[in-house]
Order: C-alpha cells, then structure tokens, then sequence
C-alpha cells in the first residue's frame, strides 16, 4: 500500500516539466494567431506529434499511471499553453477513448493509428454524439445505424452537430441509434473510415471561445460502413441490447450506473483543461498586479486586489485537489458514490470561468483588450461549463446521485 503523498514522484514531474516546455514555448506564443485565424493548428499539432506528445503512446502512458494524475497533470500543462490550440492537440484523444473502451483488439490496432497519422502527415479524429435535438438529452439522438445482414454493412443516416474536428477527421466515431426502444442502451459507436462517401461536414461554427479548435455539424447521408465497424462487434452489441430489454423490464437501474461510471471517470480530464486556464489567467494577474502603479503604488497593494488573488488561487488550487481525488478514484477502482468526478468538473469549470473573469478586472483596460491574453482566456473559459455536460448537467447527477431520489 503506497503512502499518502499529493507530490508527484520524479517521473511525473519530469513529464510535466518537459510537457509545461512545450506549452510555454510553442502553443501559447501562436495562442493568439490561431484564435484570430479560427481555424486548426496544424503546424502546431504536427511539431506537438514530432516530439511525441500527439500520439496514442503518449496518452497511453499517461492514462495508465498508476496513481491516476498522468492525464490531469497533462491536461493541465497543455491547457495553460491555450486552450483551443491544446483542444485540438488533445481533440483526437477523444475519439480514441471511444474506440479503446468499446473497440476489440483489432479494432484498436487498425483505426487508432489512422486517427493519429504519422508526425510527416498528421491526421485527427472526432467523436461525434450531440445532435440538434440531443444534447444534454443524449436520450433523445435520432440518427439511425440499420443493419443491412445481406451485404453485412451498417447505414447511418443522420446530423450531428458540435463535433470538435468534425468534418476535417480521418475517423469518425458515430454513436447511433440501433433500437429506439431502449433510449440510450440502444446506442451504438461505429467508426467511419477515411473517405468514406455519404459524410459531409455541415456548418462550421465561429465560436466565442476555443478558437483554434474546430467544431462543425457532420451530416450521415446513407453512410454505409463494413460491418466491423461497429465497435465491439455484432454479437457483443447483440447481447448488450438482450440484456439492456431485460433490465429495462426489471427498472434499468444497473445500466444507467455502468453508463455514469464512465462519465464519472472522464468528467476529471475536462477539470483539469479548467484548471490549466484558470491557473494561466491568475498568473498573468499576480505578476500584473505587481508590476501595474496606481495611486504611487503598486495595485496589489490595495486588500481590494491583493484578496481576489487569494481566492483566486485557493480555488485553483481545490479544484485541482477535487480534480486529482476523481481521477485517483478513477484509475484505482473506487466507486464514485457520491459522483466525485462530476463535483471536480463542476467546480473547476465554474472556477475557471470566475477566475478568468477576475483576471480581466485586475488588468482593467488592458484585460479587455486582445494585446493581454487574459480576454482570450476568459473566453475560452466559458466552454467548460458548456461541454462533457453542463454545469446543470453536473449538479443535476451529484444530486440524484447523493440524494438517490429522481431529481428534475
Ligand atoms: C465547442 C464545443 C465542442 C463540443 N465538442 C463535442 C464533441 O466533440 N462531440 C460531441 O458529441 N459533442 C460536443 N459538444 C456538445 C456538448 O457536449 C453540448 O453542447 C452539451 O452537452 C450541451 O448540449 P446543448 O448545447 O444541446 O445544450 P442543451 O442541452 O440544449 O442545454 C441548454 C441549457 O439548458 C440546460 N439544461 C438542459 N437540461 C437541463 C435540466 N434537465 N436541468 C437543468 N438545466 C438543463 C443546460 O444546462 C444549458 O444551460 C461540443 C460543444 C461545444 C460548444
């Protein structure tokens, strides 16, 4: 049984110091043209693949840290880089998970590679779910995957919206409906090869935040995928659907609680990308608040700014630890009963969106400026309590969760 510690061993820290390197020297130097320019960094994700932290590998490592602060700790140093540039740095990761948690072996092998391209020719992925009509209702998608048992192909027909690299992926993971009947259990992930004909990237949006990163609708028009692009495979989703009819009879409950578990486990990662923005946005402020006179004397001087950096950087500092215990539950098995990872995402998105704006006040009229980065941040904060559920979303679970009652 190891000691309780919160210092990170000699790895980590060597992890995080060469991963704050390149957060310092290559994405926040280019933060600002590429929010101006709205569009993705490739030359940024290409110089992040050549040294090695845009590949499966990385995050692989990462992910498998036995302590559980391999991701956060990663998420964090990248996000303080910028957080569109390091969106679309870790956006990939994203689709990824969905493959390495319902893919097979080969499924894994074949397409992950693909999502990642090789450091001469980099490629990205999107995890498509949200639609239209379905977004914090995830219950309510509509787009279709039907079996055609002739040919063995599966057809999707449908419109996803808000899907972060949507459009301009190699692969695409699409969760669909294969049997209205069961809400949710009957969802199902596939993936759409490369160049695959029927998909088309929809509207992009121009955003308020999060620039750099793209977002688009991809539209599924009579999609057809080989049927072993249905992650997991056709007898697994078979006996998935058996058993979910069966447990919809009986009440559901067990599989509404396998679904939460893995949200519970990947809510942490979206804190930690809050507490890198929030922590950048404080320390633009503190060494601000030092260095700005006013009145014969530095700003911070004043109890009035001196105790917003107080607050400020207690916040950060207990979202990371709420931030770090979830991810430690994660990795080490501990059942999330009172919803510990949606309580980190809640506080340290808030926080994020609070501390940044703070940050704007303490530069006064150079904060609401684009020549000070704390504008830019305070922007791309918003999204925090935005996405991977909103922060409704988030009290919503941890109330039914430590209340046990169906709360509305
Ligand atoms: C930049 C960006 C990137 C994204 N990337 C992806 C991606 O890669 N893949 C993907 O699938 N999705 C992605 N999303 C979608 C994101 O997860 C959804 O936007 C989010 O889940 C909210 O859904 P919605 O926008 O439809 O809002 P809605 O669900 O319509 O919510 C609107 C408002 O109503 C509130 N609300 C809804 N239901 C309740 C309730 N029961 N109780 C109280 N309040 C409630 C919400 O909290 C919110 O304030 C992304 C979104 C953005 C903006």
């Amino acid at each position: 049984m190891a000691e309780f510690t919160l210092e990170l061993n000699d790895d980590q820290k060597q992890v995080r110091d060469w991963l704050h390197g390149f957060a310092a020297d290559v994405i926040r130097p280019a933060a600002s043209e590429w929010d101006e320019r709205e569009e993705t960094p490739w030359p940024v994700i290409q110089e992040a693949a050549k040294v090695g932290i845009y590949s499966l590998d990385f995050y692989a490592q990462q992910f498998f840290d036995p302590t559980g602060l391999g991701i956060p700790m990663a998420m964090e140093e990248l996000f303080w880089g910028d957080a569109g540039i390091a969106l679309s740095i870790v956006g990939t990761g994203l689709a990824a998970v969905g493959v390495l948690a319902n893919g097979t072996e080969e499924q894994i092998g074949t397409w992950i590679p693909q999502m990642y391209g090789d450091p001469d020719d980099v490629k990205v992925a999107a995890f498509c779910s949200s639609e239209p009509d379905a977004g914090s209702d995830v219950a309510s998608m509509r787009t279709r995957a039907v079996y055609d048992q002739a040919k063995d192909e599966w057809v999707l027909n449908g419109t996803k919206t808000w899907a972060t690299n949507g459009g301009i992926a190699n692969v695409h993971v699409v969760v669909a409906v294969v049997d209205p009947e069961l809400g949710s259990k009957g969802h199902a992930s596939f993936i759409v090869p490369p160049a695959t004909p029927g998909l088309s990237q929809g509207q992009k949006f121009k955003k308020h935040g999060i620039r750099a990163s793209h977002t688009a609708e991809v539209v599924l028009e009579d999609v057809r995928i080989p049927g072993h692009c249905l992650l997991g495979g056709k007898e697994k989703l078979d006996q998935r659907l058996a058993r979910a009819r069966e447990r919809a009879a009986s009440g559901g409950e067990r599989v509404k609680n396998a679904a939460m578990a893995t949200f519970e486990a990947s809510r942490p990662a979206v804190g930690a990308m809050a507490v890198g923005t929030a922590r950048a946005a404080y320390e633009v402020a503190l060494d601000y608040a030092k260095t700005r006179t006013q009145f014969g004397r530095p700003i911070i001087d004043n109890q009035g700014i001196a105790f917003q950096l107080a607050d400020m950087r207690t916040q950060i500092d207990a979202a990371r630890l709420l931030v770090w215990r979830a991810s430690w539950m994660a990795t080490t098995g501990k059942p999330f009963t009172s919803a510990e990872g949606s309580m980190s995402k809640l506080y340290a998105s808030e926080t994020a969106k609070k501390v940044t704006a703070q940050a704007v006040q303490i530069l006064g009229g150079n904060g609401f400026t684009r020549e000070y980065p704390v504008e830019r941040m305070h922007r791309d904060a918003a999204i925090y309590t935005i996405f991977e559920g909103t922060s409704e979303i988030q009290r919503l679970v941890i109330a039914r969760t430590l209340s046990g009652m169906p709360i509305r």
